[in-house]
């Protein structure tokens, strides 16, 4: 560095001072403190007196330092509390020595020292937190992978079952249709509709319950008399309230109307509903009325049975649960499926109770009327090939359309169907989608190829899997739901023969 003149010098020098805190001891040979300077008169160190001898400590200090040439520095040295970097200047025969007072720095120093080992160690956690968030992330994938596999597997595997289930309930209810027409006074084919009913209703809340995205069910509305629907929930309903001694009561209004919505859901609403009545009253009455006014079916449902607390109104709607002593069995599904069914055909569902004395279930539904045509099925003609792997309904139906003058050539399976087709001539084709070979709506296309004029009905049993998309575009007139309700049945075909477009073409 280049020399400063004096003046500089003594400012450099000055302003240090006022600054820091300096000692400046002078000694001689015998150790013996010969002056004491010091920077700030406030600060001395015990010992450090003009005359007296340098205290040992300090004295090991300057043996360190002996034959130095150069100043020699101890810093941080702690000297009384003090931390102090000592320079010794000189030698044995006459040293200087200079303390200078580094406690501030020492402490500054001790902080930084103290938060990069802070730092140091929440680094490590961090990084600890993050490996950990890593393998939690890593895991929550993994789990959610499994159960969207799992879902999708119970998905498929609700839609098999309820095929499976509705099959055999499609049979049993059919057959027990033509009982009720060859028996009419017995009550067996009462009984086989009632318990069929039940059996669907349950299949259906349950298939309802698991049916994933639920707001995309799609409705299937069909025409259907209000009085027939109200004939049959007495029907089904009325040996259980006799055995059970309770007053049942049905009433319809306004007589010989035909109502528009889905007949199926409806039904299976009117099954929870009434059902629950019957289940939840030991003696009185339960009624059932329907009104139908201005493009809305009112429906009540009313007991005399234990009634619900208020406290418990709300919970009676989530699934699986149920209020009240438990003597009855029952899934506590019913209410829950009911009221997403009812809001789901643009309605609602609202119940009002008092414990002891009973409760009331209000339904409103919109549901255009249409004044009701006499209810003649007239002879129909023509040829159906009608596909299903289910011999009980091919004879089924084979029976129901040969009573409507129609001839029916059966088969049960594609290549069974691709045959018949090439030997008959088949205007229409019903075949259900789900075939032991094969899939209904690939037959259809590949028939249609041959003959490009037929026409076609496709059925499903599965209640789960939208077909809307898979029959878009081949060329089918309708598309139909097991259990096949009759009437409609009736009219899909007569409306095919008579060549009138089709009202749901897909
Ligand atoms: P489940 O009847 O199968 O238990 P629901 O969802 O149909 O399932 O009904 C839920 C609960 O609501 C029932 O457990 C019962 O406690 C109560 N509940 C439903 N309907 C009635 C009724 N009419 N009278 C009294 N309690 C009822």
């Amino acid at each position: 560095m280049k020399r400063v003149s004096r003046r500089a010098a003594h400012y450099i020098r000055d302003e240090l001072l006022k600054r820091e805190r300096f000692i400046v001891i002078a000694l001689n040979s015998g150790h013996k403190i010969v002056s004491v300077n010091r920077s700030d008169p406030d600060w001395n160190l015990p010992g450090l007196i003009r005359g007296s001898v340098l205290p040992d400590s300090l004295v090991s200090l300057l043996d360190a330092a002996s034959d130095a040439s150069e100043p020699t520095v101890f810093p941080y040295v702690e000297l009384n509390d003090f931390f102090v970097d000592i320079h010794v200047l000189g030698d044995r025969e006459s040293a200087d020595l200079v303390i200078h007072d580094v406690s501030t720095d020492h402490h500054n120093e001790q902080i930084l020292q103290q938060r990069a080992h802070e730092n140091s160690l929440l680094s490590e956690q961090r990084a600890a937190l993050n490996s950990e968030l890593t393998e939690l992330n890593q895991e929550l994938f993994l789990r959610r992978r499994q159960a969207e596999k799992a879902s999708a597997a119970k998905s498929r595997f609700i839609a098999s079952m309820s095929h499976e289930f509705r099959s055999p309930i499609a049979s049993i209810m059919g057959y027990a249709d033509l009982l009720q027409t060859e028996l009419p006074d017995s009550n067996n084919p009462q009984a086989l509709q009632r318990a069929s009913w039940h059996l669907l209703t349950l299949v259906e809340n349950l298939l309802e319950q698991a049916r994933e995205g639920k707001e995309n069910i799609s409705l299937n509305p069909t025409r259907f008399s209000l009085d027939r629907l109200a004939g049959d929930i007495e029907a089904l309903f009325r040996p259980q309230s006799t055995t059970k001694g309770l007053a049942f009561e049905v009433k319809s209004s306004p007589v010989g109307i035909e109502v528009e919505c889905d007949e199926l859901r409806l039904r299976q609403i009117l099954i929870n509903l009434v059902s629950n009545a019957l289940r939840y009253t030991r003696q009185g009455l339960v009624s059932v009325h329907f009104i139908h006014r201005d493009d809305n079916l009112y429906i009540r449902v009313r007991d005399s049975g234990r009634g619900i607390a208020a406290g418990d109104i709300d919970r009676i709607f989530e699934a699986f649960t149920r209020v009240g002593e438990d003597t009855t069995s029952g899934a506590g599904l019913g209410l829950t499926i009911s009221r997403q069914l009812i809001n789901r055909m643009g309605g609602h569902l609202k119940v009002e109770s008092e414990p002891d004395v009973g409760s009331e279930f209000r339904v409103v539904i919109p549901c255009p009327s249409t004044q009701a045509k006499p209810g003649e099925m007239p002879s129909l003609s023509g040829t159906v090939l009608w596909v299903d792997d289910d011999p009980d309904i091919l004879s089924l139906y084979q029976v129901i359309l040969e009573n409507w003058g129609l001839r029916v050539i059966t088969a049960s399976s594609v290549a069974q169907a691709r045959d018949l087709f090439n030997s008959n001539d088949c205007p229409l084709v019903v075949t259900d989608i789900h075939l032991m070979d094969g899939n209904g709506v690939e037959l259809f296309s590949h028939l249609k190829v041959q003959r490009p004029d037929i026409m076609g009905i496709v059925i499903s049993g599965s209640g789960v899997v939208d077909l809307t998309e898979e029959v878009a575009g081949e060329g089918i007139r309708t598309f139909l739901q097991k259990p096949i309700d009759a009437e409609v049945l009736y009219k899909e075909i007569a409306a095919a023969f008579a060549g009138d477009q089709p009202e749901h073409t897909f």
